[in-house]
């Protein structure tokens, strides 16, 4: 169920293992994704899939700011890859993993179950059977339960893809976060933090987005417009053309889904967004193969398993112990970030940058395994200044 990301990683690993699949959204597949996904270009290297990358660019910085309150515009330099998908190539090598597949343009409005098969009905009033239906219709899927754990953090994002008066960031560069907050008045450094995701495009174009990394309530679109405004405006640069603009919201940390459910779910609806980072493309790419491998598997032994057996085996191999593990440490982690204030969370980012490369590039993959990710949580705490200790005890009071 979807046509995103999520659905087409999935479809295409499961009809590779010759399974009898049908898919079901809204529109049809070839309905270009309305957003731009980037990943460290390493992530698709090992997948081999880095021909999918429109750009690729190997001068990639952030800035926070020295980490300190008197400001500061030296580069942390990440000396590693940084890509963006090319949307049309990536969306169609998918479809093309997917060809011969049904396409079913409906809404889903109810699923439920009769003799223990699922029955998915949709607004049209049509409903198709089937044995086992995974819900990838994204972050905010009315079907897939999950406990309350009350308020959600949200990642919000406002970009414009466009032509400016001055280049906003050096040619052929990457800015992954750009935190210094020299434009920023009193009254707004109090306020939730935000920084600036940007990149050349080449031939005169860029891509600049203010971002919100986690907020409940989430910080608002037009503030992050008059906040992307306001720190160009202090470079001295206008915007003269928008070609494209970019409104972004989705859940950071949202509960693990109720692993007891006969209906199965993959990508945002299952939880999949890496509630440290906001990405998610890479885990969908990587965790397709195992999750396929399974269904498939389990029907050549048992062809009679009904949609509950199936999802208990599914969501096992979705969300293994270890998996577990780690989310939960992530969310403890972006937690204790979304209680400090921006000279605490530049300070904190700066930090993070001095863990060796191969630490902090499989945390924010989450390719690391559990004992290495506390071993790499330690590091980072013990090399942190003495504030940020504290804070990620949760001792900063302001
Ligand atoms: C603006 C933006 C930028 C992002 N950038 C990145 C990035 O750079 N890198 C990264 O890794 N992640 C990024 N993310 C996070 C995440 O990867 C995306 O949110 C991703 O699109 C989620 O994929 P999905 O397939 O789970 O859901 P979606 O992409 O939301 O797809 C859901 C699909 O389900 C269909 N659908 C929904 N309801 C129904 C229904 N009832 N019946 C039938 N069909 C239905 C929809 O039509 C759609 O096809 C970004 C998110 C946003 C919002």
């Amino acid at each position: 169920m979807g046509a995103g990301p999520a659905a087409l990683c999935i479809s295409a690993e499961l009809i590779q293992k010759g399974l009898n699949v049908s898919a079901l959204a809204s529109h049809s597949p070839d309905k270009p994704w309305p957003n731009t996904y980037g990943i460290w270009a390493e992530e698709l290297d090992l997948l081999g899939m880095s021909s999918l990358l429109r750009h690729r660019w190997k001068d990639t910085v952030s800035y926070f700011g020295n980490g300190n309150n008197k400001g500061g515009d030296a580069p942390i330099i990440h000396d590693f890859d940084y890509g963006l998908f090319d949307q049309e190539a990536f969306q169609n090598s998918l479809l093309e993993k997917c060809s011969g597949m049904e396409w079913l343009i409906e809404t889903a409005n109810e699923i439920r179950y009769v003799d223990q098969i699922t029955e998915v009905v949709c607004i049209s009033g049509n409903i198709y059977r089937a044995r086992i239906v995974i819900d990838a219709s994204g972050h905010s899927s009315r079907f897939i339960r999950r406990p309350n754990h009350g308020s959600v953090a949200q990642q919000a994002a406002y970009g414009v893809v466009g032509r400016f008066s001055l280049p906003p960031v050096d040619k052929d560069q990457f800015v992954l976060m750009d935190f210094r907050p020299d434009h920023l008045t009193e009254k707004e450094l109090k306020e939730p933090p935000s920084f600036l995701y940007a990149m050349d495009f080449g031939q005169d174009l860029f891509f600049v987005e203010e971002t919100s990394l986690a907020c409940a309530p989430p910080v608002s679109l037009s503030t992050l417009r008059k906040r992307l405004l306001a720190r160009l405006s202090h470079r001295g640069i206008k915007i003269e053309e928008i070609v494209h603009e970019e409104h972004c919201l989705f859940p950071m940390n949202l509960p693990l889904p109720y692993r007891n459910q006969p209906l199965l779910a993959f990508g945002g609806s299952a939880s999949m967004v890496h509630p440290a980072s906001g990405y998610m493309v890479g885990a969908l790419l990587r965790r397709a193969p195992a999750l396929a491998k399974e269904l498939s598997e389990s029907l050549s032994i048992d062809p009679a398993l009904d949609s509950s057996e199936l999802a208990e085996k599914g969501w096992k191999v979705l969300w293994t112990t270890e998996l577990i593990q780690r989310h939960r440490l992530y969310q403890f982690g972006l937690k204790r970030l979304m209680s400090f204030e921006e000279e605490l969370l530049r300070s904190f980012f700066a930090t993070f940058f001095k863990l060796p490369k191969k630490d902090w590039s499989r945390f924010l993959a989450n390719t690391l395994p559990f004992p290495k990710l506390v071993l790499v949580m330690f590091k980072l705490f013990i090399i942190s200044p003495i504030k940020v200790k504290l804070g990620m005890m949760g001792l900063v009071f302001y």
